[in-house]
């Protein structure tokens, strides 16, 4: 991205959303960013249908430049890139490849923000669950100890207060498919 257009969204992008009366984040970073810095798994997909990648709500939508995004059904997802460093892989838009970093780190969707937790459909029709990711997917789970410390409580806090569960209950959210590598923590629905 040019970086005028890249300082300009930053700036656009700023500071304030999902936060309490704008003032304090109502759930903190779960994966210490130098983890992820090693890792650097997140925000890069294998195929342009990848479901991985980030899927907005309609509300979040707006808070995001429509021109990088598709909308599917009821909700949006983000529109991906080429990978400049693997061109058989893709990249959120948002992800600066540079350094790594997300452009709109404070304004990231809900299921970017909750990563490596996941919500996912149960076995039983219409049932709704929140999964860990397995640490095969995210080396965090298991250095930052996410499955069983207080951080499955926080998401679980976040994604009711944050109106999360009630766009689920709407439709208005994509629900990602059952799949082996999730760890169940708590039904939702
Ligand atoms: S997969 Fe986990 S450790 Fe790797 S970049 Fe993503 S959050 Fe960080
Ligand atoms: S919005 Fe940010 S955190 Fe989410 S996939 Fe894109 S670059 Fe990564």
């Amino acid at each position: 991205m040019n970086p005028k257009l890249e300082a300009r969204e930053t700036e656009k992008y700023g500071k304030g959303v999902f936060m309490k009366n704008n003032k304090k984040p109502i759930m903190g970073d779960m994966v210490n960013s130098k983890i992820c810095l090693e890792c650097k798994r997140c925000c890069i997909f294998d195929d342009k249908d990848s479901y991985l990648a980030p899927h907005l709500s309609i509300k979040e939508s707006k808070l995001i430049r429509r021109y990088f995004l598709e909308k599917e059904e009821d909700f949006y997802k983000i529109k991906l890139e080429k990978y400049k460093k693997n061109k058989k892989l893709l990249r959120c838009s948002f992800l600066r490849e540079a350094n790594h970093r997300c452009l709109i780190y404070e304004k990231r969707p809900m299921e970017c923000r909750i990563w490596p937790f996941v919500i996912g459909k149960g076995k039983n029709k219409g049932s709704v669950y929140l999964y860990v990711v397995n640490s095969d997917w995210c080396p965090a789970v298991i250095k930052n100890k996410l499955k069983s410390g207080d951080a499955a409580e926080s998401v679980f806090k976040f994604i009711k207060v944050s109106g999360f569960l009630d766009e689920i209950k709407r439709g208005e959210r994509y629900i990602w498919p059952p799949e082996d590598y999730y760890i169940k923590i708590k039904k939702l629905i």
